[in-house]
C-alpha cells in the first residue's frame, strides 16, 4: 500500500512522532504536523489520501474547524478523527461535516491499521471512478480532447 499517503496531524509531539514511525515501518508513506494550519499549508503543496486528525487541538484551529477546511480543499480526501472519550459529540458533528470515521484516544495501532485500509478502499474505488468517468467521457466526446488541445496551444 506504499503510494498511499497519510498525513497525522496531531499536536502531542510524542504521540505523533511514534505514529508516524510505525507508519512508515509498515511501508505507509506518512507525514505528521503538528497543527491545523500546518496540515493545510503542507496540503496545498502535497496531496494525501488519508488525514488521521486530532480534534483537540490548542491554538486557532481545533480538529473540527480542520476538518471543514480540508474537505472544503480536497473533498476526496479521506479523513480519520482521533477522540477523547469527552467528546462523542464533536464525533458526530465530524461525521456529518464529511469525515470518514473516529477512533477513541488512546488508539490502539492494530485498530487504526483497519480503518486505514478501509479508507484507502474507498479512496481507491472513488478514484477509479473518476478515472473510468474520465475514460468515457474522453471516448464519447472525442471532439472535446481536441478542443482543449487548441486551446492550450
Ligand atoms: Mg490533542
Amino acid at each position: 500500500m506504499d503510494y498511499f499517503r497519510v498525513l497525522v496531524v496531531d499536536d502531542e509531539e510524542d504521540f505523533l512522532e511514534t505514529l508516524v514511525n510505525r507508519l512508515n515501518k509498515r511501508s505507509i508513506d506518512t507525514t505528521g504536523v503538528q497543527s491545523g494550519e500546518d496540515a493545510l499549508a503542507l496540503m496545498e503543496e502535497k496531496l494525501f489520501d488519508v488525514v488521521i486528525l486530532d480534534i483537540k487541538m490548542p491554538g486557532g484551529m481545533d480538529g473540527i474547524e480542520t476538518l471543514r477546511e480540508i474537505k472544503k480543499m480536497r473533498p476526496l480526501t479521506e479523513v480519520i478523527l482521533l477522540t477523547g472519550h469527552g467528546s462523542m459529540e464533536t464525533s458526530i458533528e465530524g461525521m456529518k461535516l464529511g469525515a470518514f470515521d473516529y477512533l477513541l484516544k488512546p488508539v490502539k495501532l492494530e485498530d487504526l491499521l483497519v480503518k486505514l485500509a478501509e479508507a484507502f478502499e474507498k479512496k481507491d474505488s472513488q478514484d477509479q471512478k473518476i478515472r473510468s468517468a474520465k475514460i468515457k467521457e474522453l471516448l464519447r466526446f472525442p471532439g472535446r480532447v481536441f478542443d482543449q488541445e487548441k486551446e492550450e496551444d
